[in-house]
């Protein structure tokens, strides 16, 4: 199969002329963040240098689902070295070039696409001369016409941006896949480079006298694991960084209330589209997620609006295609551990932290932890933990946790569907000062904060701020710069331009089809 060999190691040959005892590095948990680690750790890190073991047990087994994903993860699959075809037929994957929210403000939808809208003009962000384009009368498109992405999704079609591309034809795009199948294709991937897969389950955790550091683990069978640096993806349970370390949770259910959802697959449907569908209802929303062989389907609700049984009745009449099982019950509550890594142990996944997935965030927060602590993880000459690398981790951490939970939060609190009690709770509870912040910049000159690093873009913040119905009082006066008629050239030049470029993009059923057409290779050929 197309992968790599584990990255030429430049400094690792440099270093590796002392000789110490490689680095016993422990990953519980063997669900998407588990084995996303172990494969990371395994590409990067120099086997001489670390030991990889993962334990996993069958009898808890994984949360199994996170299907949809954000462009980043295209960053992960090639620090594998991952062949992409090889990789969608492996896990049933179809391309994602955002996601569509439907009746989150009044009935209609709007796209959050992996885009731009518009191009910069003398440097000045587009949606500045849109608005000036609506206030003095010259009835431009909507907004997201004036992005490729949109226009695909609006289509269902799909093609692979062009690296010559001009600003206005700029998009990326994502994945859906099947959670299972990702594991599965993960955990095959990491033992054939040497990662030591353990199955059972771990009963208890030992502490060193001295500093309070994890030990070792006690496993069932009573076989003890000792390690140097544990790594907890033991789901929603954090057995090692919760339980055993203390490390308190903080609760956001204030902003996000959601606390369930029903997951179930169906067959797929004739809609095949590029894209994640998030249709809000009564008491929370339902996500729709086309994979190559079937379609994902779940509802995220708060049991303070809405009973499990009623909401199960709302995600079974919503399948556009027969069901293909009983739908599963998920717990969860909003939030995240107040520090992620303490001492030598650092927590992935659900381990760290939940937010629902209602913009695909989680695999992305395994995904930018992991590079993280590759970044900083302690060396085997040095063995303990710096504590200004572990703080500088926690505080990266925190900052994308607070963000994302932010840009959720603005999906519920925009919403004008009146009359129904948990949106008219959401629309006037007090938000994080960090939201109001933002809200209030964008509605004094229509300007949104710009972050160099993470997530989410200016363009994200302004797909679902016009998408909610949000309008600036003002926009940016160097958009008055442009005399009116240039403007409307301008304009009309821009949007046949944008059509022209998604209109020529093939289906997204016929691209999948040509690209992924083979059929899947066995786990030999994979692992050879
Ligand atoms: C309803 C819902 C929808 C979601 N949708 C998305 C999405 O669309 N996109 C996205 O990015 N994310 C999504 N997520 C989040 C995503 O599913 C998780 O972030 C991801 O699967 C990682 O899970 P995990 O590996 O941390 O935990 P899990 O999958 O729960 O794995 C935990 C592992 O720990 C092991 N374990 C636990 N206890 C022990 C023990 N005592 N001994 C040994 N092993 C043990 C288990 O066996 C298992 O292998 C969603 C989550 C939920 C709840």
């Amino acid at each position: 199969m197309g992968v790599a060999d584990p990255l030429p190691g430049g400094a690792h040959d440099l270093e590796f002329n002392v000789h110490h005892a490689p680095l016993r590095i422990v990953i519980v948990g063997g669900g998407s963040a588990g084995w996303m680690c172990a494969a990371a750790a395994a590409q990067v890190l120099h086997p001489e240098r670390y030991r990889l073991t993962l334990i996993e047990s069958d009898d808890i087994g994984t949360v199994g689902v996170g299907e949809a994903t954000l462009p980043a993860l295209r960053d992960f699959n090639e620090l594998l070295g991952l062949d992409e075809a090889q990789f969608m037929r492996e896990t049933q994957g179809t391309f994602k070039l955002g996601i569509e929210f439907r009746d989150w403000d009044v009935p209609g939808s709007y796209i959050h696409p992996f885009g731009a809208f518009g191009e910069l003009w003398g440097g000045v962000e587009f949606q500045h001369f849109w608005m000036r384009a609506r206030r003095q009368g010259l009835n431009p498109p909507p907004l997201e016409e004036f992005s490729v992405a949109v226009r695909a999704c609006r289509r269902n079609a799909f093609d692979f941006p062009s690296s010559s591309t001009v600003l206005s034809t700029f998009y990326g795009y994502a994945y859906h896949f099947d959670a299972s199948l990702y594991a599965d294709f993960l955990r095959r991937w990491s033992v054939a480079r040497g990662v030591t897969r353990i199955e059972g389950q771990v009963v208890d955790v030992a502490l060193d006298g001295a500093q309070g550091n994890i030990e070792s683990l006690t496993l069932k069978s009573g076989q003890r694991i000792a390690g140097d640096f544990f790594i907890d993806c033991s789901g929603f349970r954090s057995l090692l960084l919760g339980d055993k370390l203390q490390v308190p949770w903080e609760d956001w259910s204030q902003w996000l209330p959601c606390d369930r959802a029903w997951a179930v697959p169906c067959e797929r449907s004739a809609d095949f589209t590029p894209y994640t569908r998030s249709t809000a209802k009564k008491g929370g929303w339902i996500w729709r997620i086309p994979l190559q062989h079937r379609t994902g389907n779940g509802h995220v609700f708060s049991t303070r609006y809405v009973s499990e049984d009623e909401a199960r009745a709302t995600l079974l009449g919503q399948l556009d295609a027969r069901a293909l099982g009983e739908p599963r019950l998920l717990k969860f509550r909003a939030g995240r551990r107040a520090q992620v890594w303490k001492r030598n142990c650092l927590a992935l996944g659900l381990a760290s932290g939940f937010l629902e997935p209602l913009e695909s965030t989680s695999l992305f927060l395994i995904q930018k932890a992991i590079q993280d602590m590759l970044r900083l993880l302690p060396s085997p000459e040095a063995r303990g933990v710096d504590e200004r690398l572990v703080r500088e981790f926690n505080r990266s951490s925190d900052a994308l946790y607070e963000r994302i939970r932010d840009f959720l939060i603005l999906h519920y609190t925009a919403n004008r569907r009146f009359g129904e009690p948990l949106w008219d709770h959401v629309r006037d509870y007090e938000l994080p000062e960090s939201l109001h912040h933002k809200l209030r910049l964008f509605d004094a000159r229509g300007h949104v904060p710009y972050f160099k690093d993470g997530f989410f873009s200016r363009d994200s913040w302004l797909a679902v701020l016009f998408g909610q119905g949000l309008m600036p009082g003002a926009h940016d006066r160097l958009a008055d710069c442009l005399p009116r008629e240039l403007l409307d050239a301008r304009l009309r030049e821009l949007h046949s331009r944008v059509a022209a470029h998604a209109g020529a993009m093939p289906s997204h059923a016929e691209l999948i089809a040509r690209y992924c057409g083979e059929p899947p290779v066995t786990k030999q050929a994979m692992s050879s």
